[in-house]
C-alpha cells in the first residue's frame, strides 16, 4: 500500500479539487478557496414584492447559498436591507453602477427579480460580469430574449437557472413520479388552471404590455403550462386557445383569460386556464386506472393533493420556503454539477408556447403546431 505523506496527501487533495472545478467549470478560486466557498452568495436585483416577501427571508435558511448584495433603484432600500439582513455597504449596487458587481468576489449568483421585460439586460449584464444567473419566470418577454440570454451565459461559461420554484416541490416531484413509475397506468389527460383575481394591491406595471409581455398568461399561465407538462410528462406537439374579456376597460392591453388545448407527443391531450379575473390554483392527472390532483398546485406552499385511491399526497410538515429548496438545487448544481431542475431552455420552451396561444388566438384558434422534441424536460 502507498505510504501517504502529509505533503503528498496535501497534494493529490489539491488536485483532486482542482479537477473537480475544471470538471464543473466552476473557477479556480472554488478550488483555493474551498472552505469559503461552501455557500455561494446571491445578489438579488430589485428589491419589489417578491425579492422582499419571499426570496430574501428563503435565503435566511439556505444551506448552500446565502443573501450576499442587493442591487437596486431605490436608495432608500438600501439602509433598510443592509440592517436588517446584515449586508455590507460594498455589497449595494444600483442599475448604474451593476456592471463593477463582476470585481466582487462575494457574489456568486446575480438573481433578476424586475419587470418581465427588464430580465434580458439583466440577465445578460450579470453574465458578462461572470456572475452565474438566476431570472425570474416568466424568463423573459419573448423566444429571441431567451436566446440571447441563453447565449450569453454560454459565452461567459455560466450557469443559467429559471426561478421556477415549482420544479423543485415535492409534490411537483411525487407527480413526476407517476408519469414516470406509472402505477395508474399510462397518462391519458391532463388539466391545469392557474388565476387569481387582480386588484389596485397589484404593481401597475403588471398591466401594461411593454413591461410584462402579456396579461395572465406571462404570470400566472406559465404555472398551468408547467402543470400540463410535468403531468403529461412530456412536451405539446400543437396548442390552440382562445382569449375571452369581461373587463376590457381594466385589461386594456394585456389578456385576462385564456384558455388553451395540447396536444403532447405521448397523444395526453390537455386544458389549460389562466386568468387575471378568476381564481385557479389546481392541476389534475388522469390516468389509465385513476387520478392524482394537486390542489393547491402552485402556490407558497404547502401544496396537498390526493389521488383515486383515496391517499393523501403527503410530505411531512416542514416549515420551509419553497424558494429555499429551489435556490439551494441551483447552487447545488454550481457547486456539484447536479442536475439543474429549471435550466434556461425550460424557460424557452415555455415562452414558445406562449408565443404559439397568441398566434393561435390571432388567428381565431388555429392550432399551430409545435416542435419542441424533450426541450426543458429535466429526468432527476
Ligand atoms: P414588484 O413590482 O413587486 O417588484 C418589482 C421591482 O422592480 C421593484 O423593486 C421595482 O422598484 C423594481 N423596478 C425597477 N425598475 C422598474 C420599472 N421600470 N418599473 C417597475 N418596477 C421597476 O414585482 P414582483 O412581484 O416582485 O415581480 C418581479 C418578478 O418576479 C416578475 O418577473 C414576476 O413575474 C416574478 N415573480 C415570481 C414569483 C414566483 O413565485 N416565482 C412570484 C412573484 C413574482
Amino acid at each position: 500500500m502507498e505510504k501517504i505523506s502529509r505533503r503528498t496527501f496535501n497534494v493529490k487533495i489539491t488536485k483532486a479539487i482542482v479537477g473537480t472545478a475544471l470538471l464543473s467549470n466552476l473557477p479556480l478560486s472554488y478550488a483555493f478557496n474551498s472552505g469559503k466557498k461552501q455557500k455561494l452568495g446571491i445578489a438579488l436585483v430589485g428589491l419589489g414584492g417578491y425579492a422582499g416577501g419571499q426570496l430574501a427571508p428563503a435565503l435566511q435558511n439556505s444551506e448552500h447559498c446565502y443573501l450576499a448584495g442587493i442591487v437596486t433603484g431605490t436608495p432608500s432600500k438600501e439602509e433598510e436591507w443592509m440592517k436588517k439582513y446584515n449586508i455590507p455597504k460594498e455589497n449595494i449596487y444600483n442599475y448604474d453602477n451593476f456592471d463593477s458587481i463582476a470585481n466582487n468576489e462575494d457574489i456568486d449568483i446575480v438573481y433578476v427579480v424586475l419587470p418581465n421585460s427588464m430580465h434580458a439586460e439583466f440577465c445578460i449584464r450579470a453574465a458578462k460580469a461572470g456572475k452565474h444567473v438566476i431570472t425570474e419566470k416568466p424568463m423573459a418577454v419573448s423566444v429571441a430574449e431567451c436566446d440571447a440570454i441563453i447565449k450569453s451565459c454560454k459565452e461567459n461559461n455560466v450557469k443559467l437557472g429559471v426561478g421556477f420554484r415549482m420544479q423543485t416541490d415535492p409534490y411537483t416531484q411525487e407527480i413526476k413520479r407517476f408519469g414516470k413509475e406509472k402505477p395508474f397506468g399510462d397518462v391519458k389527460y391532463v388539466s391545469s388552471d392557474a388565476g387569481f383575481i387582480a386588484g389596485s394591491w397589484m404593481t401597475p406595471w403588471r398591466l401594461e404590455k411593454k413591461m410584462a409581455g402579456g396579461g395572465a398568461l406571462m404570470d400566472m399561465g406559465v404555472y398551468a403550462i408547467q402543470c400540463c407538462i410535468y403531468g403529461a410528462g412530456a412536451n405539446p406537439v400543437s396548442i390552440s386557445a382562445q382569449e375571452f374579456s369581461t373587463k376590457p376597460e381594466y385589461f386594456k392591453n394585456v389578456d385576462e383569460t385564456i384558455t388553451s388545448q395540447m396536444k403532447f407527443s405521448n397523444d395526453v391531450v390537455g386544458n389549460m386556464f389562466t386568468s387575471y379575473n378568476a381564481n385557479g390554483n389546481r392541476l389534475f392527472v388522469s390516468y389509465e386506472r385513476g387520478w392524482a390532483e394537486l390542489n393547491p398546485a402552485h402556490s407558497y406552499g404547502p401544496l396537498a393533493g390526493r389521488t383515486s385511491k383515496g391517499e393523501e399526497i403527503k410530505f411531512p410538515y416542514k416549515p420551509q420556503y419553497q424558494q429555499t429548496i429551489q435556490m439551494d438545487a441551483f447552487a447545488k448544481h454550481i457547486l456539484t454539477d447536479s442536475p439543474n431542475y429549471a435550466p434556461g431552455e425550460m424557460g424557452k420552451r415555455d415562452l414558445m408556447i406562449i408565443e404559439a396561444i397568441y398566434k393561435s388566438i390571432e388567428q381565431g384558434g388555429k392550432t399551430i403546431p409545435l416542435d419542441l422534441g424533450n426541450m426543458g424536460i429535466v429526468e432527476v
